[in-house]
């Protein structure tokens, strides 16, 4: 068998189509989307993605302007600006980039971003929403992950899926969403014992560890469909995923690419949350 490819450039083509409508309702309506993006870092990976991520937002007619903050900047400085951007009503959207400075969590610094504005589902308000089922926006990165197999029709409902990874910007709420569509979910981590005889369990196997080819075939049930989130740099500089795609792709049904597969889905979400900020940002009661 080899496996289904789920593809993702083509769900972010989707995603930006539809951003670019709740554009094109915003300037007609007079009001241009903007997002607000704060960074605290000289990560070149970080700096990289915010010019990747403002470049795109250019082309779909959403402004950005980015605040950098020192990679030594305080919990009350990166505060105070992003409690400023937040408040401020001609900016619809506001993301504190990863990573922040050492000893600061970054979920605690974005609880003073609305949960309006908060486009990457970064703060405890968010996070909480969507446990509780509230409107919220989740993270990009989760979000992605369901568009995906939305897209590719993978169904959900009454499937056993199992998540690796239980990182707030990922594990947990991929979980949650998974858990919405009525999946039957097993979250694994790393003091789960005997990994692949929880994940051979799987439907639907997402995977988001940060480890390249920690899930090799024996991990995977004949005919699961597998989402690799994982972007690891190999020797050589090119991404690969968590997910040992070669072998994997022999025993699953279908199985994201690394490269793209939820990392382009995952810019598109993005930006169309900040699309969705400026078009309805009354969905939310804050
Ligand atoms: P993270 O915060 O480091 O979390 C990793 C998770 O994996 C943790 O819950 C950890 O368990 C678990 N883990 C570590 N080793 C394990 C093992 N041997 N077996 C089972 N679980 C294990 O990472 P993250 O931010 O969630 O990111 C995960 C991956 O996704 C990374 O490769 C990252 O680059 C990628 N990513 C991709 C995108 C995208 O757009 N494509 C976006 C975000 C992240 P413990 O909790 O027990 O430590």
């Amino acid at each position: 068998m080899t496996a289904r490819s789920l593809g993702g450039r083509e769900v972010a083509q989707r995603l930006r189509t539809a951003a670019a409508d709740a554009v094109a309702s915003c300037v007609t309506a007079g009001t241009v989307p903007r997002l607000a993006i704060v960074l605290a870092t000289r990560d070149e990976s970080a700096a990289s993605y915010v010019r990747t991520l403002s470049a795109a937002a250019a082309r779909l007619g959403i402004e950005c302007d980015v605040s950098n903050l020192p990679p030594d900047a305080t919990a009350p400085d990166i505060g105070a600006v992003l409690a400023a951007l937040s408040a401020d009503p001609a900016v619809h959207a506001v993301v504190l980039q990863a990573p922040v400075p050492a000893g600061l969590a970054l979920t605690e610094l974005a609880a003073v971003i609305a949960p309006a504005k908060d486009v990457d589902g970064a703060s405890p308000a968010s996070l909480g929403r969507l446990v509780a089922g509230l409107p919220a926006f989740a993270p990009a990165t989760a979000q992605a992950v369901l568009e995906l197999l939305d897209y590719h029709g993978v169904e959900l409902q009454g499937r056993r899926a199992v998540v690796v990874g239980r990182s707030v910007v990922v594990g947990k709420p991929v979980a949650q969403l998974l858990l919405a569509k009525n999946a039957t979910v097993t979250i694994c981590h790393s003091r789960t014992p005997d990994l692949s005889s929880i994940t051979r369990s799987a439907d639907v196997l997402v995977v988001a560890v940060g480890r390249a080819g920690l899930i090799t075939a024996e991990h995977v049930r004949p005919g699961a469909v597998v989402v690799d989130v994982g972007t690891n740099v190999a020797a050589g500089g090119s991404f690969v995923g968590d997910v040992n795609a070669a072998p994997v792709a022999e025993v699953a049904g279908a199985l994201s690419p690394v490269p793209g597969g939820v990392g382009p889905v995952t810019t598109a979400q993005l930006l169309f949350n900040v699309a969705t900020a400026a078009a309805t940002p009354f969905q939310f009661s804050g």
